[in-house]
């Protein structure tokens, strides 16, 4: 069948969408992959709560947002319902960019009526009528299934106006695609491009739970912080804050790829070790992983006693596993162009920095690297995590610093012998 489109000169945008389609393959089940929840439960749920108690529900569950930063969900929620404002909007960050990570996917694949249960409970917190599910461009085969769900919710009331019946209960939920740039991911940037402006973070504060879409108080939550919230709505608060470390509470489902035998989606509680998760999915004898992505952590075989969570190791989901023999140098490579390809340009440490390290790298791979390099580069990553304008920047030469400390020999290999030695002494040339 591609074969035909290909022939026939079909656009991709045109070709069907089950040619698209990826299996979910969800290898280890939690509290969010589980059974899934009735519909209208959570919201139900809600409404026999009230409002507060529902916001206080999502306090002592501890849950925090989980796109990466952590930050804790019910002080968001609470800091945007308190914001004056013309309309309060709702915005589920569905950007999901980065390399390695696909569990997004799976929870609007198979979970979406989940998330537009969070939504929904969000909604009622904040006072929202309007909410955005900001849809990865990649995910359009997606598009088509998340319309008739919404659709299907739409005819059973628990979307559009009176919700469920109470009076005043009124929230609908547009789906908006993204164009496949990854700085979109950022919330702020994300906001820009939902209002129709080239995607570009804003200068912070102020925050968007006081000033986001149209200057107006939002909230924006990632696809599995909005699952999390509709179960800890149907469940309480007490039932999510017992899964998971202290300051990690819950579950968090990860995306593992790489040299492994069983790769696809996990779901542990906070606290799981790399160790389990290096068992788990049949690792190879494994060298190094990548958690968090590009952005993250290159960890090291004496690191694998680390756990997940938000005090040690955190990540929005991907875990990339290499095994012993990989070339770290060119994987770091990799990330280093991705980076250079997806800075936005707006601020100059970050558009030169990145394209600087990108250019290093091929250098030193292609055999022409001296140790001065290696001294360039580390100070190029303190400039580029001091000085950039957002978090893009900030995490970009992070895996070249990690490779720099934890895999010198990756580069040292492949570094000229050029080694400096005066002809004379100098010192003594002084004295
Ligand atoms: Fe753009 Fe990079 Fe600056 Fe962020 S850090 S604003 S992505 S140039």
């Amino acid at each position: 069948l591609i074969g035909d489109l290909i022939r026939d000169r079909i656009p991709v945008s045109r070709w069907p969408s089950v040619l698209f389609e990826v299996k979910d393959n969800i290898r280890r089940a939690g509290v969010l992959l589980g059974e899934p929840l009735e519909r209208g439960a959570a919201i139900r749920a809600t409404l026999e709560r009230g409002v507060d108690a529902t916001l206080m529900e999502i306090k002592v569950s501890r849950l925090r947002g989980r796109g990466g930063a952590g930050f804790p969900t019910a002080d968001k929620w609470t800091g945007c319902r308190d914001s004056p404002g013309l309309a309060h909007y709702l915005v589920c960050n569905a950007d999901e960019g980065e390399p390695g990570t696909f569990k997004d996917r799976v929870l609007l694949n198979s979970y979406a009526d989940l998330v537009f249960e969070g939504m929904t409970i969000g909604a009622r917190v904040m006072g929202s009528v309007k909410g955005f599910l900001y849809l990865r461009g990649e995910y359009r085969y997606l598009l088509e299934k998340l319309e008739d769900i919404l659709a299907r919710r739409r005819a059973v009331g628990l979307l559009g106006r009176n919700i469920l019946g109470e009076a005043g209960f009124d929230f609908d939920i547009e789906i908006h695609r993204g164009a496949g740039a990854y700085i979109c991911g950022e919330e702020s940037a994300l906001i820009e491009s939902l209002e129709g402006k080239r995607g570009r973070p804003r200068n912070r504060p102020p925050y968007p739970a006081a000033q986001g879409y149209l200057d107006q108080p939002t909230v924006m939550n990632n696809v599995e912080t909005f699952a999390c919230a509709a179960r800890i709505a149907a469940h309480g608060g007490e039932w999510f804050a017992r899964m998971g470390t202290r300051q990690s509470s819950g579950s968090k489902i990860l995306s593992i790829s790489g040299d492994c035998a069983r790769p696809g989606i996990y779901e542990y509680p906070f606290g799981v070790s790399m160790h389990e998760i290096l068992d788990d999915c049949d690792a190879e004898d494994p060298c190094a992983v990548q958690v968090g992505g590009p952005s993250g952590f290159l960890v090291s075989s004496k690191e694998f006693g680390r756990c997940i969570s938000f005090e040690d190791l955190p990540t929005a989901g991907a875990i990339t596993l290499f095994k012993r023999g990989r070339d770290i140098l060119q994987a770091v490579q990799n990330f280093a162009h991705f980076f250079a390809h997806e800075s936005c340009g707006f601020c100059t440490p970050c558009r030169v920095g990145t394209q600087l390290q990108k250019k290093i790298l091929d250098k030193i791979a292609n055999g022409h690297g001296t140790a001065s390099d290696l001294e360039e580069l580390k100070h190029l990553g303190h400039i580029m995590k001091t000085m950039s304008h957002c978090g893009l920047g900030h995490t970009a030469p992070n895996p070249v610093l990690d490779m720099l400390e934890k895999f010198p020999d990756a580069c040292g290999q492949k570094l000229k012998n050029l080694v400096f030695e005066p002809a004379f002494d100098l010192d003594g040339a002084l004295e």
